[in-house]
């Protein structure tokens, strides 16, 4: 069975380039696809044997009116509603920040199924980071470097259950 991951997470935790590493960068550009907005990447991802829809919460860096926390949420809350369940990236190097929180909050409330990546995980700049993330209390975090393709094992193992 299929099912549909969102990638949420603050700007910068490295959702694009995870997004990109599961989709394959020639599918990555999915923006002109009738149906996607540019705030919302949609494409086909493979991860082991799994195959599911990833959406990616992009266009948050672009100047609005709206406040970057506001629109943040909006966001996270519209690509929350279109999953089966949702990846909260974290940057494991810069540790749990109070934006990372306001995100835990938001999904604690309105996903059904959360999985807690830190991503930038590699090294061991990393370390004290993915301890931090248990404190969301999401769940034990995958350690993931989206850059390097490291802990993908780790992210199949968390995601095979909902397929
Ligand atoms: P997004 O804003 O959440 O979509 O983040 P991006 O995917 O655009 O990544 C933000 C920055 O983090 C870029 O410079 C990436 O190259 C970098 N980045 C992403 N994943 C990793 C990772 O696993 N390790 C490290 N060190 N950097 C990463
Ligand atoms: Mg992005």
């Amino acid at each position: 069975m299929s099912f549909t991951l969102a990638i949420v997470g603050r700007p910068n935790v490295g959702k694009s380039t995870l997004f990109n590493r599961l989709v394959g960068k020639k599918l990555a550009l999915v923006d002109d696809q009738p149906g996607v907005t540019r705030d919302l990447r949609e494409g086909e991802a493979r991860l082991g044997d799994l195959k599911f829809t990833v959406i990616d919460t992009a266009g948050l860096e672009e100047a609005t009116d709206e406040s970057l926390q506001g629109r943040m949420r909006k966001l996270t809350e519209r690509a929350v509603d279109m999953a089966d369940v949702c990846l909260f990236l974290i940057d494991a190097r810069a540790g749990v920040t109070p934006t990372d929180e306001v995100f835990a909050e938001i999904l604690r409330k309105r996903a059904p199924r959360v999985v807690l990546g830190a991503n930038k995980g590699e090294g061991s700049a990393a370390d004290a980071g993915v301890l931090e993330a248990y404190g969301l209390g999401l769940g034990e975090p995958v350690r993931l470097s989206a850059e390097h393709g490291e802990g993908m094992a780790d992210l199949y193992a968390a995601l095979m259950p909902i397929a």
